[in-house]
This record gives structure tokens, C-alpha cells and sequence, in this order.
């Protein structure tokens, strides 16, 4: 197929990438605000700058253009006919770039959303939207799943801690010949042992 693009409007089109407030964002964001959903902006301490940001769900939303961002087996990602080598360079490097974002996200325990332009066109918003939004709300209960086990590792990684820690003393006690135990150390002792029978 033609590339109907002349090269100044690519070059405009490109300055857009991940520019602020693209239509395709404001169509995301309003359906999510009319659904009831609260979210941030181009949260710059994030890696990969996400579009929308939801901190209560732990959701980092990216719109991304189908060309730009290589959308495979998409109709709108057409390789130019000219200069071929340099887009599919242009494209490749923003495809890498979004997979090492996404993986440096999860990596700090973000779940993220991609929504391809193509998926909200008039037709199809609804419905791309009615699953983000179902994805969204799962990645609530996921988030608390995970933070609830995250604490309970921690509690469990302190009481280990604090019984090794007591029994160091005591066994340096012993060595020393003494019988002296600290009160605070006997008393936490004894309190182990009644939760553990
Ligand atoms: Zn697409």
C-alpha cells in the first residue's frame, strides 16, 4: 500500500508520540470518568510516562497509535512504501522501548493496560472499554490480594527474626555463665511460645 504521508506530515505525526491529550486519550479518559473512575495524567515518576494512571486499582493505562507503536496484524500499522528501513527502525525502537516499560512496571508491581487506537473507534469503544474496565476493577482485588500477602510475609519474616534474635541473647547468656535475662527478652520469649502451643 501508498504511504500517503508527505514527509512533513509524518515528521508532525511523530512529534505526537506519546504527546499529551491525543484524541484517542481523551475518548479513554472520558468513558473512564463517566464510568465512575478517578486517575492522574502522565505520571513522569512512572517508567514509560503512562497516559492515565489509576493509584487506587494500581493501573498504569497507555493509548498507544497503531503505526507508531507497530499494533501487529492491524490494518492502521501499514509499512511505508518509502524509506522502509528507516520506519521499521523508528517502529522496532518504540516497540522495544514499550516492552521494557511494561516489564519495569510489573517489575514494581503496576498492572498495565494497552489500548490500541484502532479499539476506539466509535464502533468498538464500548465494548474495548467495558473489558478495561472489568480488567481494571480485577486489578483492585489483585492489588489487595498481593499487599495483604506481601504483609503477612513481612509479619512472618519479623517474628522469625525477633525469635532468633532472643535466642542469640539467651544462648550468649548461657555461655557468659549467667542467668541474667533481660525481662523484655524472657517475657517476649515466653509470648512465642504461648502463640506457637
Ligand atoms: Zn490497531
Amino acid at each position: 500500500m501508498a504511504d500517503r504521508m508527505t514527509p512533513l506530515q509524518r515528521s508532525r505525526c511523530m512529534s505526537r508520540i506519546r504527546s499529551k491529550d491525543t484524541g484517542p486519550e481523551r475518548s479513554v479518559r472520558r468513558e473512564l470518568y463517566r464510568r465512575g473512575f478517578r486517575y492522574r495524567l502522565n505520571c513522569r515518576n512512572l517508567p514509560g510516562t503512562p497516559d492515565i494512571v489509576l493509584h487506587k486499582y494500581r493501573t498504569a493505562i497507555f493509548v498507544n497509535g497503531c503505526f507508531w507503536h507497530g499494533h501487529e496484524g492491524c490494518k492502521s500499522y501499514v509499512r511505508p512504501s518509502s524509506n522502509t528501513g528507516f520506519w521499521d527502525q523508528k517502529v522496532q525502537r518504540n516497540k522495544a522501548r514499550d516492552a521494557r516499560d511494561t516489564a519495569h512496571l510489573e517489575a514494581l508491581g503496576w498492572f498495565v493496560i494497552t489500548i490500541w487506537e484502532c479499539e476506539l473507534s466509535p464502533s468498538r469503544l464500548q465494548e474495548t472499554m467495558n473489558k478495561v474496565e472489568s480488567e481494571i476493577r480485577s486489578n483492585r482485588f489483585r492489588y489487595i490480594k498481593e499487599k495483604a500477602a506481601s504483609r503477612n510475609r513481612k509479619d512472618s519474616f519479623a517474628k522469625e527474626d525477633h525469635l532468633k534474635r532472643s535466642e542469640t541473647v539467651l544462648k550468649t547468656e548461657e555461655s557468659l555463665g549467667g542467668t541474667r535475662i533481660p525481662g523484655s527478652v524472657k517475657s517476649l520469649s515466653e509470648n512465642e511460645e504461648g502463640q506457637e502451643s
